[in-house]
């Protein structure tokens, strides 16, 4: 009998293009975008033709919704990044996705210590991880530059944590962090710069669309 797709990966399916929500199933042949890369829902199949042809305002909602959702974030938080973004000088678009790269939760997933952004969020919530030795379970933190990331003592003996230098080294990862494997630490270098962050994501649409 066919599996039910889990719900996320109509995220993927509604965008088009894989996200990458699900960890080692993305890279698989059981991505729901390599079997079935249309819209989800009755009309999927007939409402693919509507992609090609989008307003300016859907494709502004479209570019918010995929990076809404590739960090995992609800409306009105996503929505706080952006204001937060025109407080400072610079590009804001560019200022938003260096905020979203440098949650706790992100952090986790690009060191590799997580299979997805999702897992790390779970793993920071349960309080396995420290910053500059304190304990924070709060997925949403911002680092910033020099802080260090380790995992907490009391967790280190943990499966997971035992087998994860294993894992992780095969997960590349950017500049702007520097990992330590043996100490399962990771420490923020600076802030990733336009070109380190996901090609893929529009941020000067995600600006447009709040900007109406
Ligand atoms: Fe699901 Fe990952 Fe494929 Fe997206 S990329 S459809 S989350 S398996």
């Amino acid at each position: 009998m066919a599996r039910h797709t889990d719900p996320v990966c109509k995220l993927c399916r509604r965008e088009g293009e894989k996200l990458f929500l699900k960890g080692e199933r993305c890279f698989s042949p059981k991505c729901a975008i390599e079997r079935r890369n249309y819209p989800p829902g009755v009309h999927g199949k007939g409402a693919e033709w509507r992609r090609s042809r989008e307003s300016d305002f859907g494709k502004q909602l479209r570019a918010k919704q995929k990076a809404r959702r590739v960090y995992g974030i609800f409306e009105r938080q996503f929505r706080r990044y952006f204001r937060e973004a025109l407080k400072v000088r610079g590009l804001t678009g560019v200022t938003m996705l260096q905020m979203l790269e440098s949650r706790m939760d992100n952090v986790v997933y690009r060191l590799g210590f997580a299979g997805s952004r999702a897992q790390a969020r779970q793993l920071v919530n349960h309080g396995h991880f420290t910053v500059n030795g304190r304990l924070i379970d709060v997925p949403s933190a911002l680092l910033k530059e020099g802080d260090v990331l380790e995992v907490r003592e009391g967790s280190r003996k943990r499966k997971y944590f035992t087998e994860l230098p294993d894992f992780a080294k095969g997960r590349t990862t950017p500049d702007w962090v520097e990992r330590d494997l043996k100490a399962i630490s990771g420490t923020i270098k600076r802030l990733p710069e336009r070109g380190e962050i996901d090609a893929n994501l529009n941020e000067q649409l995600v600006v447009e669309f709040y900007s109406r």
